[in-house]
């Protein structure tokens, strides 16, 4: 049996350690996102892992529900919903990479990529995990 690997961080409270742990190949900040990793993703090796990815975030206005459920149609296993705290979201998806870091800034990635979804956000905290 393959052990679980799981990577979280807090973002307001970094080390300079975790701030380059969550950084990609690109130079992003995982909560930043990255569209450079969010399109490598979609032809990643099968080979690599596979991540599950959670990441939370605020923006200043409510997000239509309608946009939250147009999400589920770009496909490729993304899902945005919002729990029960107004102006909270948390953005779910599956994407493979090779590190944690480069998981997490493609699926924020995708955020960037479809700006009409939401224009501003900022990221309190990000999980990624894979077995
Ligand atoms: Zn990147």
């Amino acid at each position: 049996m393959r052990r679980r690997v799981t990577e979280a961080a807090i973002l307001n409270a970094q080390s300079s350690a975790d701030v380059v742990k969550w950084t990609c190949s690109h130079g992003q900040h995982a909560g930043n996102g990255c569209i450079t990793c969010y399109e490598a993703s979609a032809t990643a090796d099968p080979e690599l892992p596979l991540w599950e990815v959670a990441a939370w975030f605020t923006t200043t206005r409510p997000i239509p529900i309608r946009a939250l459920q147009d999400v589920h149609r770009h496909g490729r296993r993304f899902a945005l919903d919002q729990p029960s705290t107004p102006l909270v979201y948390v953005l779910s998806g599956h994407v493979r990479a090779a590190l944690s870091a480069e998981a997490v800034a493609g699926v924020v990635g995708f955020l960037l990529q479809n700006r009409h979804i939401v224009d501003d956000f900022t990221m309190t905290e990000i999980r990624a995990s894979h077995s």
